[in-house]
């Protein structure tokens, strides 16, 4: 079997100033050997299957030989009627992964010069294949479990004070929602939003396995996790970590998250905090590895990830 694009030296040097001198031809080919890498990047038909298809490259399409059917290379995924060129496409993917605190729709047009409305829809797709990873993975070994509350009312100052009066009904808004985080140790994370840190939490130990080591904080809720899993709790009123049990990985996914708030976005609570938290926890996974590979790596993704249900045609629908 051929080696898999992503493991190959061409893959690895694909930086920003890689990706500024291809020709569109070249991102071309990429895209195609991204997303048909069994096949040597020549075109599979996405209707039968069939491994044999005419290259109309005058017109970047291919043409099925067995039912005829017509596609393109993002024919059926995320990047599916597409307007950017696939040189401006891998670029903006590029600059997108080099931003490690994320980066905003309204810089990535300046530095594309595209509309903002294709920078916003672009990379919120790009969110939306990083957190496709996510989908089914299960977490093992040590296991970190923390939680953080976006939006509403959140007392400034004094943190020990903070962790409690931000539990009272009378400093929420009904707009604050919590992430919860669980990251395996070296390892990968699953993040999720919910109204409570209990009912987050639930979802998050629904993918943890059975034999993992799990490190939590002192908040009751944590308490049932002893039943079910062999358990580490550590009190941040005392210590910040007892060396034993600790947290550091979930504090450094949420320490993120605040600098692409504070830093970047401004504002990412709401209906886009689910997705701004799996771009975080993206980062912090492949923090190691290096630029050009992130950038592939996604490039990867978004081509298995199937046409966007929530941004396909997003400024075309009326109440845009
Ligand atoms: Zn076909």
């Amino acid at each position: 079997m051929a080696q898999h694009f992503l493991l190959s030296a061409k893959a690895r040097t694909l930086s920003l100033r890689t990706v500024f001198r291809m020709t569109e031809e070249q991102a071309y080919s990429l895209f195609c050997e991204m997303r048909w890498p069994e096949n040597d990047g020549a075109g599979i038909c996405p209707r039968c299957g069939c491994t044999e298809a005419y290259h109309i490259s005058t017109r970047r399409k291919f043409k099925c030989v067995a039912c005829h059917h017509q596609f393109s290379v993002t024919s059926g995924t995320i990047f599916a009627s597409r307007k950017m060129s696939f040189c401006d496409l891998l670029a903006a993917i590029a600059i997108f992964v080099n931003g490690a605190k994320g980066i905003s729709s309204l810089q990535l047009s300046r530095d594309l010069d595209c509309q903002y409305k294709t920078a916003f829809v672009l990379t919120h797709k790009l969110r939306e294949a990083m957190a496709r990873e996510d989908i089914g993975r299960q977490l093992s070994g040590d296991v970190e479990l923390d939680g953080a509350y976006f939006g509403g009312y959140v007392k400034p100052a004094n943190e020990k004070e903070n962790r409690r009066d931000r539990r009272l009904a009378v400093n929420q808004n009904g707009k604050r929602q919590v992430v919860v985080v669980g990251r395996e140790r070296g390892g990968e994370s699953i993040t999720v939003v919910a109204k409570t840190e209990a009912h987050g939490g639930a979802l998050v130990t629904a993918s943890i396995h059975h034999m993992s080591i799990v490190h939590a904080d002192e908040a009751s809720h944590w308490d049932d996790l002893h039943g079910r899993f062999a358990t580490r709790r550590i009190n941040h009123s005392v210590v910040y970590s007892d060396g034993v049990a600790c947290t550091n990985q979930a504090e450094s996914f949420f320490s993120r998250l605040r600098r692409m708030e504070i830093g970047t976005h401004h504002h990412v609570a709401g209906p886009y905090l689910a997705s701004y938290a799996a771009e975080a926890s993206w980062r912090e996974d492949n923090r190691r590895v290096d630029n050009g590979s992130q950038a592939m790596e996604l490039t990867a993704a978004s081509m298995e990830a199937p046409v966007s249900r929530s941004w396909k045609g997003y400024w075309q629908r009326a109440e845009h």
